[in-house]
């Protein structure tokens, strides 16, 4: 068996700090591809024809491949796809409210949010904001922000007044509790378009618009005894994203191989992945679409790369909780630092099927890696992923599989630092496939 490889998890921590929400995941993404040779590619310009490494992004969103000197018209891909949005509390256009005496930001639940986990944190905020023309920028600009600063705080009711709480447990409502506070006063219209001018150096008559949320301001890292968890928020779905990445930017670009390897990140997957840079736009289909053309390949060259195709839905598995083990399908127990888990489901709430399962299990011995297989318990609703979306939209083979964890969607999420190593591994194996 492969020995596990901690460092691998050691720079997850650095590649998650580095990115707070989906704008800066995909830019992130960009300079680790950047900096080890990848081309940005202009979406709005034809296609480069020949060989090469390229990526584009775009929003929340970035795609990234190999075309080989031995990649023919017809030559299929193996794409690692994964997804840069994670739940969190976002701002919203006129977010200045005041209560009894303190000024707060109104702020909207994104995605299926475990909303206990934001109290009490001290919360920065990161996002993009749209900048009218001005300061010798001639157009309308997009730049991203983020305030690493704890500046905000969601403070939980004192036990004292809720005594309630433990036979009824925590209720929150989405509108009235999870307003975080930032300062004391009465309302002060203007005051968060002032923040956002001043991080960005900018007349706040500038602020067009933006797309803010809220981040943990406490660093990932390694914990337990041995450090052999990883304490982080966002594990599902940045350690598929950046085990993905760094496997794609590692591989030598002159070794011959049988496929075009590629990576695909979609924003929007937490909300259902329908928007122009989700799961369900056409985005792998241009990837092939054009890449095919360029290529010198018609109609038939393109149904021959679809048909050659293997997608790796990437994304977090669910380990066995020990404190709700009876949640968990009883034969199909999943430990962290047990290896990445292939997730079946019959409803195609995953994509996977014994086709593309063998895909992902045979890519994992080549590795030699540990796997672990996990179903839901089959009288409780189960998660999806991009998975079946992508096999929807782009008509390819799918499999999903990811790196096991605890408290998914909290604010704060739980993993082994083993898996994420074993993972690049077997992505690095399924793309020598
Ligand atoms: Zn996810």
């Amino acid at each position: 068996m492969r020995p596990p490889d901690p460092a691998v998890a050691r720079r997850l921590c650095g590649h998650i700090d580095a990115s707070p929400s989906p704008y800066h995941a995909a830019a992130h993404a960009e300079e680790i591809l950047v900096a080890a040779g990848f081309t940005p590619v202009d979406r709005r310009r034809p296609w480069p024809p020949g060989p090469g490494r390229r990526l584009w992004r775009e929003g929340g969103a970035l795609v990234a491949w190999i075309d080989g000197p031995d990649h023919g018209p017809a030559t299929g891909f193996r794409i690692v796809g994964a997804h840069t949005d994670s739940p969190n509390l976002r701002v919203k256009p006129r977010p200045d409210t005041a209560s009894a005496g303190w000024r707060q930001l109104g702020v909207e639940v994104y995605g299926g949010v475990l909303l206990n986990s934001w109290l009490d944190r001290d919360l920065g905020l990161s996002g993009r904001v749209s900048l009218a023309p001005g300061d010798g920028d001639p157009g309308v600009t997009t730049r991203l922000v983020r305030i690493d600063r704890p500046i905000l705080r969601v403070p939980q009711l004192a036990i004292h007044l809720h005594r309630e709480i433990d036979s009824e447990g925590l209720k929150l409502d989405r509108q009235r509790h999870l307003a975080p506070v930032w300062g004391l006063g009465a309302g002060d219209e203007g005051a968060f378009r002032r923040l956002l001018a001043a991080e960005l150096d900018v007349d706040p008559g500038r602020i067009l618009a933006w797309d803010v949320m809220t981040h943990d301001t406490a660093p990932s890292r390694l914990v337990g005894p041995d450090e052999e968890f990883v304490s982080a928020p966002r594990i599902d779905n940045l350690a598929s994203c950046f085990c993905a990445v760094e496997t794609l930017a590692a591989l030598d670009p002159d070794a011959p191989r049988p496929h075009r390897p590629a990576v695909a990140l979609f924003d929007h997957e937490e909300v259902g992945s329908v928007s122009a840079t989700g799961a369900a736009a056409p985005l792998l289909v241009e990837l092939l679409e054009r890449t095919v053309a360029a290529a010198g390949g018609g109609t038939d060259e393109l149904h021959r790369t679809r048909a050659d195709t293997v997608v790796v839905s990437a994304d977090g598995a669910h380990a066995t909780h020990p404190n709700y083990a009876e949640r968990h399908e009883p034969e199909h127990r999943i430990a962290v630092n047990a290896g990445p888990v292939l997730k079946v489901n019959a409803n195609q709430r995953y994509a996977s099927d014994a086709v593309t399962s063998a895909v992902f299990l045979t890519a994992c011995e080549r590795a030699d890696v540990p796997h672990q297989v996990f179903v839901n318990r089959t009288d409780l609703a189960c998660g999806s992923t991009i998975g079946p979306t992508t096999a929807a939209t782009v008509g390819v083979g799918v499999v999903d599989a990811g790196i096991p964890q605890l408290a998914m969607h909290s604010a704060r999420e739980f993993a082994g630092s083993h898996d994420p190593g074993w993972f690049a591994a077997v992505l690095a194996a399924f793309y020598e496939d």
